[in-house]
């Protein structure tokens, strides 16, 4: 017998985005249940995150992830992540 043991997230485990500028690594938490703004730059170093569309596409992740989380019974499906064997080792550690 063969056992295989799955790590699987749903979008309600979800309760916040965090953002991490590339350059400095400060961190900007958005929580999903009171966004506000969108993090237009770095608190930290002051760099811009309104370049090129990763911004919107952000928000359209948020919103997916809300839609999906909030999803009422009768639906016919259940959506779940499954993170890699690695990443849950690496959370357990
Ligand atoms: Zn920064």
């Amino acid at each position: 017998m063969t056992v295989e043991t799955r790590t699987t997230i749903q979008p309600s485990d979800i309760t916040a985005i965090d953002f991490e500028c590339a350059e400095c690594h400060h961190r900007i938490v958005r929580n999903l249940k009171d966004w506000r703004n969108d993090p237009a730059r770095c608190d930290n170093c002051g760099g811009s995150w309104t370049g090129g569309d990763a911004m919107q596409r952000a928000k359209e992740l948020y919103s997916l992830i809300r839609y999906f989380s909030e999803m009422a019974a009768g639906h016919q499906f259940v959506i779940s992540l499954e993170i890699s064997k690695a990443k849950a080792e690496e959370k357990k550690a």
